[in-house]
């Protein structure tokens, strides 16, 4: 197949109050016909009959737009996909449509366990009127009635934002096609992109403030959730905002200790935790969505399911990780040193042998990098490579983790009859304490247990991972 993506670095960050999902919607509009290819089904038909497929999905920083093709088709295609971005339609019969499709997919969001509770972290522990804390999903509430209380429609909205935030000047687009030769694909796809406004705009007029830094910092830390989730069982989460990693890809120290912390063999959190019958999973890290990695903040997040005895003893789980980080705190550069390179080689290892990725997911993920990477030798491999190994910054990562720091969610059925609040968007059902002196201090103080501690060297790691050819027959 032949491939496309476009990535728009504008996304729910760049969306005012009065119309939350802006973004998101502007999404949806702008596949509904344009001044060249007026038919709305226009796109959709034509890739139906040549084996081909469209999406879009709205980021908090960006949006990212793609199709695929069979191969003989992509030309036409790509003409027809461009001129969404050169003069796309946006009509005022199409707005209550778009608006009803939005809706349903925040119908189908809003009682997903995960959804719900990122909404409530931002309604609970993040600053008011940050970019962070808004309602990204946007539904019939925030993009049809909202806009009448500044005496506007949603279609408004629509057509006073999209030209202020879509230009070409901050646009990259991939292509994957074949059999043609690069000189020939470049003079198409200049011949089409060629149209693409740029307004003279070098940036988005309504760029967030990147100065304001994490919705989180200097309140609200240290505090308890208890969340009565839709599914059953029970899960702690302990998570720490830290200021931004994303322009440490090379070292990844998020993904060191997300590494380290969810390991689950000998001498590690989960194997205590089960001799105890606390716990039985662990998940650690940053799972590298747009929510917990982007421009004001990046999150370090640590998740158990728990047995019914381990939600009652939820604070002495959580002593383990903070023993677990004590440890960490004391060890030695050697061993630092040694686990920052298996770490790197494993992750040499699954990229040298990863599987070909669809045309379309190449060019969805490389065009994101464009985003991220300044530096284009990274664009393909900079998401998955460790390059540099900087001690003082992952040490540096143990200062932010610490009990002071943290915001813990229970999530259980148990806590039905004790959850007061309701959650504006979502309706998700929780509660909010801070965290007690008593905890935080004992959490502070948890003795190193000598049962903790990080795996030992890994012998079976390939040092050589060329496919051996055939021995020479007798
Ligand atoms: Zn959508």
């Amino acid at each position: 197949m032949s491939a496309a993506a476009m990535v728009v670095h504008a996304g729910s960050f760049h969306e005012k109050a009065e119309c939350q999902g802006l973004a998101h919607f502007c999404e949806h509009m702008i596949f509904m016909g344009s001044k060249k290819y007026p038919d709305e089904n226009e796109l959709d038909s034509f890739l139906s009959r040549n084996s081909g497929s469209t999406n879009a999905f709205t980021e908090l920083e960006y949006t990212n737009y793609h199709f695929d093709v069979a191969p003989d088709k992509f030309r036409e295609g790509l003409d027809i996909w461009a001129q969404f971005f050169i003069d796309p339609l946006m009509k005022e019969d199409s707005v209550e449509r778009e608006v009803t499709a939005v809706h349903s997919e925040f119908e189908m969001a809003k009682t997903d366990d995960y959804c719900r509770k990122l909404q409530i972290i931002q309604e609970a522990v993040m600053k008011k009127d940050h970019p962070q804390s808004g309602f990204f999903w946007g539904n019939r509430k925030s993009l049809w009635d909202d806009p009448k209380t500044i005496k506007k429609t949603a279609y408004d909205m629509l057509h006073d934002w999209y030209p202020r935030n879509y230009s070409s000047s901050w646009m990259k687009l991939v292509i994957q096609f074949s059999p043609h030769s690069l000189d020939e694909q470049q003079k198409w796809v200049e011949e089409v992109f060629s149209l693409v406004p740029s307004r003279n705009l070098q940036k988005a007029l309504d760029e967030p403030d990147w100065s304001l830094g994490s919705a989180f910092k200097g309140q609200n830390v240290s505090k308890l959730i208890k969340y009565f989730p839709t599914a059953d069982g029970h899960t702690v989460d302990i998570m720490w905002s830290l200021p931004s990693q994303k322009e440490f890809f090379r070292v990844k120290p998020l993904h060191f200790y997300g590494w380290l912390i969810g390991h689950e063999g000998k001498g590690s959190i989960l194997s205590y935790l089960k001799q105890k019958d606390w716990a039985h999973e662990i998940y650690a890290g940053n799972s590298g969505q747009a929510c917990e990695m982007n421009k004001y903040h990046s999150e370090l997040s640590i998740q158990f399911r728990l047995t019914d005895a381990g939600l009652e003893n939820w604070d002495n789980v959580l002593a383990v990780v903070f023993s677990y980080l004590k440890m960490l705190e004391t060890l030695s550069e050697e061993d630092q040193l040694r686990i920052f390179n298996e770490i790197k080689k494993i992750e040499a290892i699954n990229w040298a042998t990863k599987e070909d990725k669809k045309a379309m997911q190449n060019c969805i993920d490389a065009a994101e990098s464009m985003i991220d990477f300044k530096d284009s030798k990274r664009w393909l491999d900079g998401d998955d490579l460790i390059f540099d190994y900087d001690s003082q910054m992952l040490r540096g990562i143990l200062n932010h983790m610490t009990a002071k720091n943290c915001t813990v969610i229970l999530s259980s059925k148990n806590y039905e009859s004790c959850v007061d609040i309701v959650e504006e968007w979502m309706g998700g059902k929780y509660s909010i304490d801070d965290l007690s002196s008593e905890t935080i201090e004992s959490w502070a103080n948890a003795p190193v247990l000598s049962e903790l501690f990080v795996p030992s060297s890994n012998k079976y790691l390939a040092e050589d991972i060329k496919v051996k050819e055939d021995e020479p027959s007798l």
